[in-house]
C-alpha cells in the first residue's frame, strides 16, 4: 500500500457502527370497544413511546413486572401485532411500516423463542419436520439430504442428540423443547433473537443451561438478543445492558454492571431489593412497594411511578419525568437527578 492511501486512510472518519435493531419512539395503543357494534371507548396504553437499540452481538434484557409492556414490545417489533406508532430499523431499514410482502424476507432474520415451548411447537411434527419448515420455507436448503444435515446440525448447537429429529415434542423434557424452540429460532439464520420470558417456566438448573446455551450461542454466531424477562437474578448472568420498563414505558437504561450496582431510577432499586443474594445468611435492605401497579387504561399523570414511589414529591404527581443521560451510557427517567433536588424518604428497611 502506498503512503498516500494509508495517509488517507488514516485521515477517514470513523465509521459509525450502526445498531442491529433500533426501536425510535414505539406506541401500541389497543383500543377498548363497550359493545360489539359500539365505537372506542378507551385505549390500553400498553407501550407509550419506547426507545431503544441493540448492537451486533449484544444482550439488551428488558425487565419489569408484568403487565408493564415488555413481551408487546417484542410482539411489536416483530410485527406480530401493529404498532400504533414509531419507528423499528432492523440493520438501518425501517420494517414497521413495510408491506407483508416486502417484510417476508427480512422475517428470516428475527425469530422468537417463546416461554412456553410446548405450546409453540406442533406436536403432531416430529423434530425432524418442526425444524426442516423454516428451511424449506425461506427456500435456504435444496433436497431432503440437504435438509436433514441442517437439521442435525441445529441439533448439534442446541446439543441435543441427533435421534431427536426423529421424535415429537412431547417426548422431551421441558429444557429440552426450548432447546428445540431455540434450534427452530436458529434455522433460518437469525441474527435478532427476541427471547420472550424463554426461560421463566424452567426449573433453576436447567434455566441456568438454558441461558448458557443462549450464551455460547451468541459467541458463535454473533447472535443479539432481546431477552424480555421479570427476573433480575437470570438477566444478570446474560446481559449487557438492560433497560427497566414501567407501565409502557423505559424508566432506566444502563450497562448491566451499572445498573446492579448503581440504580438511579426508585423502581429499579425496588425491582433489585427483591433480588435473593446469592449468600443467604447475607442482608440487603428491601424496598417494599405499596398499592398496585396502576391500569394502563389510564396511566397516573406526571410520573407512572409516583403513586408507589417512596420518594414522590409534589413535581412528581404533575411533570412527567423524560428519560435522560445521568451518566455515560446511563438514563433515568426521574425528577431526584435534577440539580437540588433532595430524597426524603429512605422507605426501606432491612429483611
Ligand atoms: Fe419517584 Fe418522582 Fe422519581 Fe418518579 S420522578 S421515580 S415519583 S422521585
Amino acid at each position: 500500500m502506498n503512503s498516500g492511501m494509508m495517509q488517507a486512510q488514516n485521515n477517514a472518519a470513523p465509521v459509525a457502527k450502526r445498531p442491529l435493531l433500533e426501536v425510535n419512539d414505539l406506541k401500541k395503543h389497543f383500543p377498548i370497544r363497550s359493545g360489539f357494534l359500539s365505537g372506542i371507548s378507551a385505549y390500553v396504553y400498553a407501550v407509550d413511546g419506547v426507545s431503544f437499540s441493540i448492537d451486533k452481538g449484544e444482550t439488551l434484557s428488558l425487565v419489569g413486572e408484568s403487565g408493564c409492556g415488555k413481551s408487546t414490545v417484542g410482539r411489536t417489533i416483530l410485527r406480530l401485532i401493529e404498532p400504533t406508532a414509531g419507528q423499528v430499523l432492523l440493520d438501518g431499514q425501517r420494517i414497521d411500516d413495510l408491506p407483508a410482502s416486502q417484510l417476508r424476507p427480512l422475517r428470516r432474520r428475527m425469530q422468537v423463542v417463546f416461554q412456553d415451548p410446548f405450546s409453540s411447537l406442533n406436536p403432531r411434527l416430529r423434530v425432524r419436520d418442526i425444524l426442516a419448515e423454516p428451511i424449506t420455507n425461506f427456500g435456504l436448503a435444496s433436497g431432503k439430504a440437504d435438509v436433514d444435515a441442517r437439521v442435525a446440525e441445529l441439533l448439534d448447537k442446541v446439543r441435543l442428540p441427533r435421534d431427536a429429529m426423529k421424535r415429537y415434542p412431547h417426548e422431551f423434557s421441558g429444557g429440552q423443547r426450548q432447546r428445540i424452540g431455540i434450534a427452530r429460532a436458529l434455522a433460518p439464520g437469525a441474527d435478532l433473537i427476541i427471547c420472550d420470558e424463554a426461560v421463566s417456566a424452567l426449573d433453576v438448573s436447567v434455566k441456568a443451561q438454558i441461558v448458557n446455551l443462549l450464551s455460547d450461542l451468541q459467541d458463535e454466531l454473533g447472535l443479539s438478543l432481546l431477552f424480555i424477562s421479570h427476573d433480575l437474578a437470570i438477566v444478570e448472568h446474560i446481559t449487557h445492558r438492560v433497560a427497566v420498563m414501567y407501565l409502557g414505558k423505559i424508566v432506566e437504561v444502563a450497562e448491566k454492571r451499572a445498573l446492579f450496582s448503581a440504580p438511579k431510577h426508585p423502581y429499579t432499586e425496588a425491582l433489585l431489593s427483591a433480588v435473593p443474594l446469592p449468600d443467604p445468611t447475607a442482608k440487603r435492605e428491601r424496598v417494599i412497594l405499596t398499592g398496585d401497579v396502576p391500569s394502563p387504561i389510564k396511566p397516573p399523570p406526571g410520573c407512572r411511578f409516583h403513586t408507589r414511589c417512596p420518594h414522590a414529591f409534589d413535581r412528581c404527581r404533575i411533570d412527567e419525568p423524560p428519560l435522560k443521560a445521568i451518566a455515560p451510557g446511563h438514563l433515568a427517567a426521574c425528577h431526584l437527578h435534577d440539580a437540588g433536588v433532595m430524597r426524603t424518604t429512605p422507605a426501606a428497611a432491612l429483611v
